[in-house]
């Protein structure tokens, strides 16, 4: 009896003590050849390196991250649990702060800790977000938004409002002009604001004509965007119109802040459903190979691709071949695996190692020059 309430108090003593102090990485240190005029971050998220070689192999034995000349490992893990979580996750991008999961864009005290996003914006630069989850959920959320809970979907997107991002697209309208926790319209406020808005109601994506000289906004779904393999088919026109509205956009030529997220790898994984993560999968790598069509003739830009985490605990087992993954799975949650970095570009050289999940603000703010003039 004894020795169970003392291993008891050592599992709990030991799950809140997951996160020793980080290591400092030979990485940490080092500056950038040449500055970054853009970055684009995209983030698969639950994409681990399983999803990565499901992918690779379901497809021909080719993926557009075979085109990266860098590659480093980021360690996933939150301020509070091994296991992160995709609100903390993001919110280590996009603030540089570990912090307890659920959290968006607020450190353990739940403080608000500002945003790549809200800084790029604050220095002049452009500003994007595209998502196949709604644009409320954890992902996007942490670069724009601080709340201390991911379920707050409402408020995340009224906080939409307090920050100038120019172009956003994913699902959710619900959340702007149905709202449970009061009568506001956001969608209708952000009219009011100037803001070009659209949705699938209106009309299908690619009939969509961009006004660059305005801010732009268009909900993909009222809640959940579709799965790839049910007929979503706007993550890649999204991206390629986001970059094209961007640099219009960006009349002082200051550059601009991108991120683009492949939403539902991570679904996949928690169904357990091989098939869901792989054409999930390669539905990004899509997108990854059109921003690297973009990044090659530009020069000018640095392109992250990278995960929050592993979803899954994936394994492709025995009895597997090309073309055809027989698959296993260990959880129906998140791992702490570490998570592959890919970089290319001016500051890609930064990426290379093994570093915090932290570390990848640091490094795209020194890519941008952003530690200079603080
Ligand atoms: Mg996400
Ligand atoms: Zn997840």
């Amino acid at each position: 009896m004894k020795k169970c309430v003392w291993a008891l108090a050592l599992l709990l003593w030991m799950t809140g003590c997951a996160t020793p102090a980080p290591n400092p990485s030979p990485s940490d240190d080092l500056r950038p050849a040449r500055k970054a005029k853009n970055v684009i971050l995209l983030i698969g998220d639950g994409m681990g390196l399983t999803q990565i070689s499901a992918g690779l192999y379901s497809n021909n034995n080719k993926l557009e991250l075979e085109r990266f000349p860098v590659v480093g490992l980021h360690k996933s893990y939150a301020a509070n649990s091994l296991i992160t979580d995709s609100a903390a996750g993001a919110t280590a991008f996009a603030c540089g702060v570990k912090t307890y999961n659920g959290a968006i864009a607020v450190d353990t005290d739940t403080n608000s800790v500002r945003t790549i996003l809200e800084e790029a914006e604050a220095r002049g630069l452009a500003t994007g977000l595209v998502a196949t989850s709604t644009i409320v959920h954890a992902t996007p959320a942490s670069f724009i938004a601080h709340v201390k809970s991911r379920q707050m979907y409402e408020d995340i997107a009224a906080e939409f409002l307090q920050t100038e991002i120019d172009f956003f697209v994913g699902g959710g309208k619900k959340y702007f002009d149905r709202r449970e926790t009061d009568d506001r319209n956001i969608y209708q406020e952000l009219e009011a604001k100037g803001y070009v808005m659209s949705d699938y109601f209106q009309k299908d994506f690619d009939k969509v004509k961009i006004d660059a000289t305005k801010n732009f906004g268009y909900l993909t779904a009222d809640a959940d965007p579709l799965p790839y393999r049910q007929g979503r088919k706007y993550l890649k026109p999204a991206s390629e119109m986001a970059i094209e509205f961007l640099e219009e956009h960006d009349a002082a030529d200051k550059g601009y802040f991108l991120m683009i997220e492949g939403a539902q790898i991570d679904w996949g994984g928690h169904a357990n459903d091989s098939d869901y993560i792989i054409t999930e999968m390669l539905d990004f790598n899509q997108v990854i190979g059109a921003v690297m069509d973009y990044a090659e003739k530009d020069g000018e830009t640095l392109v992250i691709v990278t995960a929050d985490h592993e979803t899954g605990g994936y394994a492709i087992n025995p009895g597997s071949r090309m073309g055809r993954i027989e698959a296993g799975f260990t959880s129906d949650y998140h791992t702490a695996a570490m998570i592959p970095v890919f970089a290319y570009g001016p500051g890609a050289e930064l990426f290379a190692g093994i570093y915090e999940n932290t570390a990848i603000h640091t490094k795209m703010r020194r890519a941008l020059n952003f530690e200079r003039n603080q």
